[in-house]
């Protein structure tokens, strides 16, 4: 038998077929979609196997060295989603597989077989190496065994348990606490004399609510050395131990189980028509716009459960920062143990864990970012994409898909409706749902008719002729000051890019940039770093101009971390936290300064991106936007849809509950429309608007674009590549097609390498994907031996 395989190597030269012989031992057992690991030149490499045969016309073919998986990783149906994503997005076959499997599979597992606990029996002919035991390692097994081993595995006798090596150790974290002769103040004065920092973390130590506390923790609060710990530490006044730290970040708590809420009547009539296209094997995909707060959520739980009835599965996607516990919770309270979590802060272990969950079809329903859309589920019922007009469903790096193209892959493959939901769905959507290509459906009011926030729009240019210079307009500051006064919560939202700081000279104009990316460099206070965001580098904060050497230099810009120092300086009763990426890098972060927030512990939650979404918190009665602008003003067709839905994702966190919410957005172009449309909650209408706009200029949903970047070390490579890539498109493409460039992309290098783009904007092209495949045939010598870089993206979310 013969098996054909996809090798791990992604380059142009490799992405086809390779023919291996199967050995004897393991003829019984390689099925398309496993893995295996053959002789490639010199080297053993890992690949998948697409088909089994029995004739070949490869001469001199090599063996199959070793078989990785019992059972298929790859399931029939996501082989063939594999060679439509290489289609489809221009990308090589390994990297469409590879992008559907836990990042742990590309390392090496070891295997066990077990013995199945509730087998009565196994059977007459158990082979020797199973007596007395109740595993046995993959490894050790040959052919005999095997054939025994697959009978048994079809008949649930044993199973296959799968363990990463190195990849996924418990993970030790040091601790300290005080010792237990420390209760004895007088014996840990004599022992501390009068060393003030050792006494510092005696004090420290004896505030914390838990008696340990992590190391790093203290070293960072107390910005001491690791010295003064183990002096105390020998002088046993001051414990150390490291504890194993838990591998299911959503701990499961109580798991208190919820019930399916009596829906109102607009949820009740969208959950029929759902349910009714799940029980029909309906392709249909539908769009799902509901104003924040109007119970999308609460459909999505009860048409699942009607999936899960009809012994089916539910993928539900939910963009990569609304996965919070909070948003978990909500689907394991429902579904309890058939929920698997698949989140990019898992650790390789822990996402390992969750994806065998699906594989062994122990759940029924994933709830996840983007790659959770390749779940190997084998009787779909129901994908839901929440929030579907974000961005982050489009991968940025190979294979550029967009979970939105394969969820309606999948749902046609099993027959089965996708749900997309959103306030605020993207263009190309709500337009598809007005012409009738997916079924708009819609909930216009929030539950129990609760009122949508009032929306105040400030003119901060305004405030700046009346001299107020604060990120704070009066009016903010005065609902801010009452929000404190009547003890309620506010949220305020910054945005990220555009606002954060920046170095300049005030002599000579002179301003920070990295020497590898032509980019700003941000300041980072608390280290006292210019820190570059595109690639490594950092450097310290001078403290005079390296130009001119003027004292003049300044830190521009409203980073987060100083709109906090002038927020607390405005107000100084307030108690703030600050969410942005700096305060949520260590993981859990983002979890613990959320549901501190949530417990009343502040009055004001500042924060990026990541606090715009999902907060339900019914405390909130205020919501402000410090600029708006920001996002308006980047270099992207889409400026004006982004900011729409993000004004309109951060009004809907005030007023969730009881009390009213009231949201202030702050703008020095408050006439625009997508401000002032978001200002009356009229999606409709900036829909209209904006597309006026997109006709006029000719951008989607009215034409597709593709992307294609070029990046080399060498600036006339760059160039004269680009050249050429412009050229041989004109003359492939047909003549509706329009080609933009070669020019600089917004960013003209990054880490060192220059960076030219082409773009096109086209109706419709059947040729393209095998022209874009051409192409990288053409240059697929320079590209693996040169350091060459093309890029194709086909419908990009980000231009830069
Ligand atoms: P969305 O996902 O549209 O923002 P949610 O599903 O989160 O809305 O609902 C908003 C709030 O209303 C939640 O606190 C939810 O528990 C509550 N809710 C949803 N449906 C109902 C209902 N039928 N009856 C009462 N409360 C509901
Ligand atoms: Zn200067
Ligand atoms: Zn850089």
């Amino acid at each position: 038998m013969i098996a054909r395989v996809i090798v791990d190597v992604a380059a142009g030269q490799t992405d086809k077929l390779f023919d291996y012989d199967i050995p004897a031992k393991l003829e019984e057992m390689v099925d398309p979609g496993m893995r295996v690991v053959v002789p490639f030149g010199p080297r053993k490499l890992q690949g998948f196997v697409m088909a089994v045969e029995s004739v070949s016309d490869v001469s001199g073919r090599k063996e199959i060295v070793e078989l990785l998986d019992p059972e298929p990783v790859l399931t029939q149906e996501l082989i063939e989603l594999g060679k439509w994503l290489v289609e489809e997005t221009v990308c090589f076959h390994i990297t469409a597989y590879q992008a559907m499997l836990p990042a742990a599979m590309r390392g090496k597992t070891s295997k066990q077989v077990v013995r199945n606990a509730e087998a009565e029996q196994l059977p007459g002919s158990l082979p020797e190496k199973f007596h007395n035991r109740t595993s046995v390692a993959w490894k050790d097994l040959d052919s005999p065994d095997l054939t025994f081993v697959k009978k048994a595995l079809a008949e649930n006798l044993v199973f296959i348990e799968y363990k990463v090596k190195d990849q996924a150790r418990a993970k030790l974290v040091k601790y300290i606490q005080l010792s237990e002769q420390a209760t004895d103040e007088k014996w840990v004065g004599e022992q501390i004399k009068r060393a003030k920092k050792q006494q510092q973390i005696v004090d420290f130590l004896k505030k914390t609510p838990e008696p340990q506390i992590a190391l790093s923790t203290v070293l960072q609060e107390l910005s001491i050395t690791k010295s003064v710990v183990d002096a105390l530490v020998q002088k046993e006044v001051v414990v150390e131990k490291e504890i194993e730290m838990y591998r299911d970040p959503f701990i499961e708590a109580e798991n208190e189980q919820s019930a399916a809420l009596p829906l109102t009547d607009d949820q009740q009539q969208l959950l029929s028509q759902l349910t009714t296209a799940v029980s029909a094997n309906s392709q249909s995909p539908f769009l799902l716009r509901g104003v924040t707060g109007s119970g999308k959520t609460e459909v999505y739980l009860q048409t699942i459960d009607h999936v899960l009835k009809e012994g089916k599965e539910a993928i539900v996607l939910v963009p990569e920062i609304s996965l919070t516990p909070q948003m978990v919770e909500r689907f394991k309270a429902r579904f309890g143990q058939e929920v698997a979590v698949l989140h990019s802060a898992l650790s390789i272990g822990e996402k390992y864990d969750e994806w065998r969950k699906i594989h062994r079809q122990e759940v029924k329903v994933v709830v996840g970012a983007r790659s959770a859309i390749f779940a190997p589920f084998q009787h779909l019922g129901l994908i839901i994409i929440d929030e579907e007009h974000e961005s982050t469903y489009k991968q940025e790096d190979h294979p550029r898909y967009h979970a939105r193209d394969v969820a309606i892959w999948r749902s046609s493959y099993h027959q089965c409706p996708v749900l997309l939901g959103s306030a605020t769905p993207s263009l190309e959507s709500y337009a598809r749902a007005n012409k009738g290509v997916y079924t708009l459906l819609e909930l216009p009011k929030r539950v129990n008719n609760r009122p949508m926030p009032a929306i105040e729009v400030v003119d901060m240019r305004e405030e700046l002729r009346e001299g107020n210079r604060s990120v704070l307009s009066q009016a903010l500051y005065e609902k801010l000051k009452e929000r404190i006064a009547r003890n309620e919560q506010s949220v305020l939202f910054l945005n990220r890019r555009g606002f954060s700081t920046f170095v300049m000279c005030r002599n000579c104009g002179f301003t920070a940039e990295c020497p590898h990316c032509d980019i700003t460099l941000t300041y980072h206070r608390n280290q006292n770093l210019l820190k570059c965001h595109y690639c490594a580098h950092e450097e310290e904060a001078a403290s005079t101009c390296p130009e001119c050497e003027s004292e003049h230099i300044r830190f521009f810009g409203t980073g987060t971390q100083r709109v906090e120092e002038e927020l607390q300086r405005l107000l100084p009763e307030a108690r703030i936290i600050r969410m942005d990426v700096d305060t949520t890098q260590k993981k859990g972060a983002h979890e613990k300064l959320l549901s501190s927030f949530g417990a009343g512990e502040a009055d004001i939650l500042l924060g990026t991106q990541m606090i715009a979404k999902g907060l339900d918190f019914p405390n909130i009665t205020l919501a402000g936007v410090l600029a708006a602008d920001t996002l308006l003003k980047l270099p992207d067709f889409r400026a004006a849809e982004r900011t729409f839905q993000l004004l309109t994702q951060v009004s809907g966190r005030a007023g969730r509950d009881k009390v009213e919410g009231e949201v202030v957005i702050q703008s020095y172009e408050p006439e625009h429309y997508s401000i002032q449309h978001a200002k009356s909650h009229d999606f409709v209408s900036f829909y209209y608007d904006e597309m006026k706009r997109r006709h006029r200029a000719l951008y989607p949903p009215y034409v597709f674009i593709c992307l294609i970047t070029i990046s080399h070390p060498n600036i006339a490579k760059v160039i004269q590549t680009a050249g050429a890539i412009g050229e041989a498109l004109s003359h492939h493409l047909s003549n509706e097609a329009m080609i933009y460039g070669p020019t600089p992309s917004p960013i003209a290098r990054i880490k060192d390498r220059y960076r030219y783009q082409c773009m096109i904007k086209y109706r419709d092209e059947p040729e393209l994907s095998r022209i874009l495949k051409d192409l990288l045939n053409h240059y697929k010598k320079e590209i693996t031996n040169e350091d060459l870089y093309i890029a194709i993206d086909r419908h990009p979310q980000m231009f830069m």
